[in-house]
């Protein structure tokens, strides 16, 4: 830091100040973790200097061999950690991940028959006619993934994402009554689009999925399946999901950030069957630009911690941390979405104290805690005000706390939310984002998380 302090004195004021807030805070967004020192270490160094577009061994760029080297450990721990036959590295984000997969589904089902049928292997070869033809033909595929409301992601097709203009994007939502997946639903609206791509995974759903069922959904309506398990990948790795539960086993492709509860860099991967493997190889440069070899050397060491027994210990605690935060918040009288979680994540719906999840991620923040609020299923509060708060336990878990500390954080939760209440505009009409929480309650909920 003395290095950053020395150019930018500004900049490390800021990193010193994040830490404060980091420690002072609790941190209970569910898409948040804190990586190791080992891991940091990795990703702070001269490797950010070298270009190495393409993949090992494939590169555009000369001098890449320790690039390589460092590539090919990541790919085979993520291969060996998730039982993966094919792992690519290079996606910067979840994003980025779920663009390399799309665009490597497109080529494989979608060009790749095209070009055969020619008899070409170059696409600078076709014809313009040809380019044209084959640009409407990729340009026409249909996507289903789970509605934004229902707590798939922005790029599972949502209207503001590139997905839903680059796909005809079609979505499922959950049940109303359950607010749990209805599979045979599922089946019914996937046989009668026929989509290119079904695909499961979320953001803010607070149960397991059963990919068995998906992929015998995926198989029977001619789709790719693919999975996005950026938010449950610890689980998957931690091996608390296996079986129908272990979206690897059974999806053609699965994309994941490493940086949620997986505890590894900010970055993604994306895993999947051998045919798709050498559609995935080309992500970059298909849709990404050169790798960061600094974080894929973050990644393989996250992977290598992800390996042991201790980070195992680490996944089953997260889940377990989980259920007896919900339980106790359900004993505490408050609505979770579909009544608990099986994951490392749960919703609350605090319609019922009279605030938006605005206002109640709001009040939270005065009092210490930092945690986000999340539209619900059919919220009719919309997605920027929302009537839902994300709860997550994989960062609170890292910091070694259990079903105590859990007890404990659900009663300052309904602490600050029996004690906050709309504020009001300037103009003195109430207001969907301004909350006022009683000074009492301020007080006893802060000193409550510092004696955490
Ligand atoms: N996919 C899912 C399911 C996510 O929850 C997220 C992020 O929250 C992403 C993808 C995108 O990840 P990133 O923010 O790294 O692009």
């Amino acid at each position: 830091l003395q290095q950053v302090a020395s150019v930018g004195p500004e900049i490390a004021a800021s990193v010193v100040k994040e830490l404060e807030a980091q420690r002072s805070h609790l941190k209970l967004i569910a898409s948040e973790n804190y990586c190791s020192l080992p891991t940091q270490a990795a990703m702070g160094n001269l490797l950010t200097d070298k270009y190495a577009e393409g993949y090992p061994a494939h590169r555009y760029y000369g001098g890449c061999d320790n690039i390589d080297d460092i590539e090919t450990v990541a790919c085979e721990e993520a291969k060996a950690l998730f039982g993966a036959e094919h792992a690519y590295v290079q996606p910067h984000s979840g994003a980025d991940a779920n663009m390399v997969a799309y665009w490597a589904i497109l080529s494989a089902k979608i060009e790749a028959p095209v070009l055969e049928s020619l008899g070409e292997t170059n696409l600078s070869n076709l014809t313009d006619a040809q380019w044209a033809d084959l640009r409407i033909k990729l340009g026409n595929q249909r996507l289903l993934g789970l509605d934004y409301y229902s707590g798939g992601h922005l790029t599972h097709g949502y209207r503001q994402n590139v997905s839903a203009r680059m796909f005809e994007a079609h979505s499922y939502t959950v049940s109303k009554e359950t607010g749990l997946l209805d599979y045979d639903a599922i089946e019914k609206q996937a046989m009668e689009l026929k989509p290119l791509i079904l695909l499961a995974g979320y953001s803010a759903y607070p149960r397991a999925i059963n990919f068995r069922r998906f992929k015998e959904i995926a198989d029977k309506c001619g789709a790719v399946l693919m999975v996005d398990m950026a938010h449950f990948a610890g689980l998957v790795a931690g091996k608390v999901f296996t079986g129908d539960e272990d979206p690897v086993k059974w999806a053609d492709v699965v994309t994941t950030t490493t940086h949620k509860t997986l505890r590894g860099p900010r970055g993604a991967l994306v895993l999947c069957k051998a045919p798709f493997a050498d559609y995935v190889n080309k992500g970059c440069p298909l849709v990404l630009g050169g790798p960061l070899p600094h974080m894929m050397a973050a990644k393989a060491i996250a992977f290598k911690e992800a390996r042991t027994a201790s980070y195992q210990e680490y996944a089953a605690k997260v889940r377990s941390n989980a259920r007896a935060l919900a339980a106790e918040l359900v004993k505490l009288g408050m609505t979770l979405q579909t009544g608990g979680t099986d994951n490392h994540l749960m919703l609350i719906n605090v319609a019922g104290f009279g605030l938006t999840g605005r206002q109640a991620e709001a009040a939270m923040s005065e009092c210490g805690i930092t945690l986000n609020r999340n539209s619900l299923p059919f919220d009719p509060n919309g997605a920027w005000w929302t009537s839902g708060l994300r709860i997550g336990t994989p960062a609170v878990t890292t910091l070694g706390m259990g079903e105590a500390e859990m007890k404990e954080i659900a009663r300052i939760i309904a602490l600050v939310l029996k004690n906050a209440k709309p504020g009001l505009t300037d103009k003195g009409a109430v207001s969907k984002g301004k909350v006022v929480v009683a000074p009492s309650a301020i007080a006893e909920a802060q000193s409550a998380v510092n004696a955490l």
